[in-house]
């Protein structure tokens, strides 16, 4: 008899023969600007740790002052007896940070777009979908019975069009959900939201903002893409985000309106049935929440050093693509070639992946950097160096 699982093996030989497996890299301690990856001391330049908050002394003796006196674990999911003190207190701190109504924090990012996307909209409704949004919310939508269609990446004259069509649909639908992320992760440009919103807007749409990329990094103090743009921020229904990028620690959470996390909290399954935030973790989040809130530096180097990195890779000759964040892609083209570089760069000591189809298309292979607060000056120079070396060695500059 054929063994059952034979798929295994067969599957995952298919993907390394087209090298499209994941060969993963060992990080030997702490995620610092400088640290040790596979027995080798290198620049860390594709962390999501944009602040260098995931090493900041306030922040990790929250987390073991937390541990001495909330235990290891929280014992349950939130609406059965896992809701700690440190939970409550959290999601007060995030919506004043915020300045949202409410706040709700879901164990990852992830578990707030599968949980929450599918119960926003369901048979009779419809989502509308920038074409380029994050997997997690696609298997959101995916978990979802509404109808689904996407508009062309940041194109909001594309979504009104979509939005008309829609309106002639038979019968018409309940409801309709526009979701974006705010920053797109592969090219590092930024939603038009201020357009998306109004479009959605004048449609009676909701709007759903993904901004996992967004936060701790742009707007007021790092406070997101709403902020960026200066809207009103009821005219976002759902602003969700992440605290494992620039928060520097793990979870994710949605804010808006008293009713949507009224809503949320009694809807998402990934919510209701999944065990709390360890109190390390929420103890953590708070103690991120408040050094954005009391140490802009953070941010404000977060983008000198962005803008200087940039500054030094454009002169050398590369392009960095669409990049108007510390998403730095550094366009490479072929798929083998941006292996190459990012290999070659890894020998003289940058830590910095490549992104290549079917990620991106097939001529858009990029060496994907990210850019951090803790980055001196000496290392990003010595970051643009070894660009310049790498990048004339395989003759693209
Ligand atoms: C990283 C990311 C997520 C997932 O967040 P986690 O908290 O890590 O699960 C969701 N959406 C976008 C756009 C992201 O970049």
């Amino acid at each position: 008899m054929r063994d059952p699982t034979s798929f295994l093996r067969e599957e995952y030989d298919a993907l390394v023969t087209k090298e499209l497996d994941w060969r993963l890299s060992v990080l030997e301690g702490a995620s610092t600007p400088r640290c040790r990856v596979d027995g080798r001391e290198v620049l860390m330049l594709c962390s999501n740790n944009y602040l260098n908050l995931s090493n900041h002394p306030k922040i990790k003796e929250a987390a073991a002052a937390a541990i001495r006196s909330h235990g290891a674990g929280s014992g349950s999911v939130r609406p059965i007896a896992g809701n700690m003190d440190l939970h409550v207190e959290l999601e007060r701190r995030l919506a004043g940070f915020k300045e949202a109504e409410a706040s709700l924090v879901y164990q990852t990012g992830f578990a707030a777009n599968a949980g929450l996307i599918p119960q926003l909209a369901d048979s009779g409704d419809l989502i509308v979908s920038d074409e380029l949004n994050h997997g997690s919310i696609i298997d959101g939508v995916r978990l979802s019975k509404a109808d689904r269609t996407v508009y062309r990446h940041c194109d909001p004259l594309h979504l009104e069009e979509v939005l008309r069509q829609a309106e002639k649909h038979s019968p018409p639908y309940r409801r309709i959900l526009v979701i974006t992320d705010g920053v797109f992760s592969m090219d590092g440009d930024i939603a038009p939201l201020d357009q998306v919103a109004r479009i959605a807007g004048e449609h009676g749409a909701m709007i759903y903002v993904d901004d996992a990329h967004g936060e701790g990094v742009l707007g007021e103090g790092g406070r997101g893409i709403v902020s960026h743009f200066g809207i009103d921020r009821r005219s976002v229904h759902v602003e969700m985000g992440t605290f494992s990028k620039a928060f520097g620690v793990v979870g994710g959470h949605v804010s808006g309106s008293r009713d949507l996390v009224n809503f949320a909290l009694n809807k998402s399954r990934t919510w209701l049935l999944s065990g709390s935030h360890p109190p390390a973790v929420a103890a953590a989040c708070i103690a991120s929440v408040n050094v954005l809130e009391t140490e802009p530096q953070h941010v404000s180097n977060l983008w000198k050093n962005t803008e200087y990195f940039r500054k030094g890779v454009r002169e050398i000759g590369f392009d960095t693509g669409k990049s108007a964040t510390p998403i730095v892609p550094i366009m490479v083209g072929d798929s083998a070639v941006a292996k190459t570089f990012s290999r070659r760069l890894f020998d003289i000591g940058i830590f910095a992946l490549p992104i290549v189809f079917p990620m991106v298309s097939r001529d858009g292979a990029r060496i994907r950097t990210i850019m951090n607060a803790g980055l001196s000056r000496e290392n990003l120079d010595e970051a643009v160096s070894a660009f310049e070396i790498v990048g004339k060695e395989l003759r693209l500059v």
